[in-house]
């Protein structure tokens, strides 16, 4: 079955289409800045030259069917035609407490992600105008929605009541849900595979290190805690968010600079973290950069980005009384050997030891511990995509075998 992974953004669609008779990739890409005179789609067919097209995309149904258009293309395309495509999985930011894993999109499930909006306004809405075009475009072709947050959903009570007012929960759902669940999920399973020990028997501790950064706590498979809350904001610093900070500096900021709610916001989510604190960049390169060349902010952000992460580590590790596992995944922690080294080197009262030969890996699959190491440090480079595609094959084929019973049990 040919699976097409959707991940819709307010003015971005990514995609990917999947084999999933051997799991392999046949084109992915990304269309930018929808809405504009300018929008520019590049697609990577597998093997082949990247095609860029650059013109008017007004909404996500002509972007996605830019895309169809361009998979089916003669020269650059990698199937005859769109009813080759069996399946549609779409990444979902929020599934709230409705959803605690993969479903089949019904008219009832829209709704329940309708409800969700309010949980998530920036990332639900563009997912459902995405879900919407791809129904429009591909009729009858079943769809499967796949949450960040569904992984999340085993954490128990004392790990996602805020202790603020009861009230606050039961009226608007305020509690933690945590985020980048599909990563974290598939980082967990790769370790276990890698190390050859069934996740059941493994306290592992994932770190998500990209633009967003969470941390996970996963003992024996499920999620216990998560550094991520209410909202991708909370827990570790990242990119141009803050992370944790004291709820009184927001209060206390935005009375002293009469900041507005809109204001404060971009102030946490695009103001703070590396960029905030560096003044220089949100990229951790450019903060590397910046160390070596003696620049005292830029030692500042990393220090302060690393030992956030130490910390989460040493918690985790007492929330899961142990730990036998460190993942570190994605754009940071698949490449970053200098953040790899600090961190474990302030965690070594755990046992944690890494070989410096086997940590200088980048973009790689490895086991980066050293041999005499009481706990497995792994690079694992984190594929949400693939577990999208893994989710929704698996959905469509179960509702296909029930159909094929059901109609054979009515003959
Ligand atoms: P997203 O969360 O948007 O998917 P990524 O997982 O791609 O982000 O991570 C982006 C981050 O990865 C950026 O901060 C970038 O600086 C960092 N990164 C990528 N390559 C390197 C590298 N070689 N060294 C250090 N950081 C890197």
């Amino acid at each position: 079955m040919k699976v097409f992974v959707l991940n819709c953004g307010s003015s971005s669609v990514k995609y990917q289409l999947f084999d999933m008779d051997n799991e392999s990739v046949m084109a992915k890409g990304l269309v930018e800045r929808i809405g504009s005179d300018d929008a520019i789609l590049t697609h990577r067919p597998e093997g082949r030259q990247p095609v860029k097209q650059i013109g008017p995309i007004l909404d996500h149904t002509t972007a996605i069917s830019k895309v169809l258009t361009v998979l089916t293309h003669q020269e650059h395309g990698v199937i005859r035609d769109v009813s080759e495509i069996g399946a549609v999985g779409h990444r979902v930011v929020h599934g709230g407490e409705a959803f605690t894993g993969s479903v089949l999109i019904t008219d009832e499930v829209k709704k329940a992600l309708r409800d969700c909006i309010d949980l998530a306004p920036l990332h639900n809405p563009p997912n459902l105008t995405g879900i919407a075009a791809a129904e429009e475009l591909m009729p009858g072709v079943p769809q499967v929605a796949v949450f960040d947050t569904a992984f999340h959903s085993t954490m128990p009570r004392r790990a996602f009541l805020y202790p603020v007012p009861y009230v606050l929960y039961q009226r608007h759902k305020v509690r933690r849900y945590g985020f980048h669940g599909t990563s974290h999920r598939y980082v967990a399973g790769r370790a276990s595979e890698i190390l050859g020990r069934p996740l059941e028997d493994l306290k592992i501790i994932s770190c998500h290190l990209g633009n967003g950064a969470s941390i996970a706590a996963i003992k024996g498979g499920k999620s216990i805690d998560t550094s991520m809350g209410f909202t991708p904001l909370e827990g570790l610093m990242m990119g141009t968010r803050s992370g944790d900070v004291d709820p009184g500096v927001i209060l206390f900021v935005m009375d002293r600079e009469q900041l507005t709610l809109v204001e404060a916001n971009a102030m946490l989510n695009k103001h703070s973290g590396l960029v905030g604190l560096s003044g220089l960049s949100s990229d951790m390169r450019e903060i590397e950069a910046g160390m070596a060349q003696g620049n005292p902010r830029a030692e500042d952000a990393f220090d302060v980005y690393e030992y956030r992460i130490r910390k989460y580590i040493g918690a985790y590790a007492a929330a899961m009384n142990g730990v036998d596992v460190i993942i570190f995944t994605a754009g940071i922690g698949e490449n970053s050997p200098l953040l790899r080294q600090r961190v474990c080197e302030g965690i070594s009262f755990l046992g944690v030891r890494i070989d410096p030969a086997k940590n200088d890996v980048r973009g790689k699959e490895a086991d980066i511990s050293a041999e005499r190491s009481a706990v497995r440090v792994l690079v694992v480079p984190t594929n949400e995509e693939l577990v999208i595609a893994r989710d929704t094959m698996e959905i469509v084929s179960s509702r296909g075998a029930r159909e094929h019973a059901a109609t054979e049990a009515r003959a």
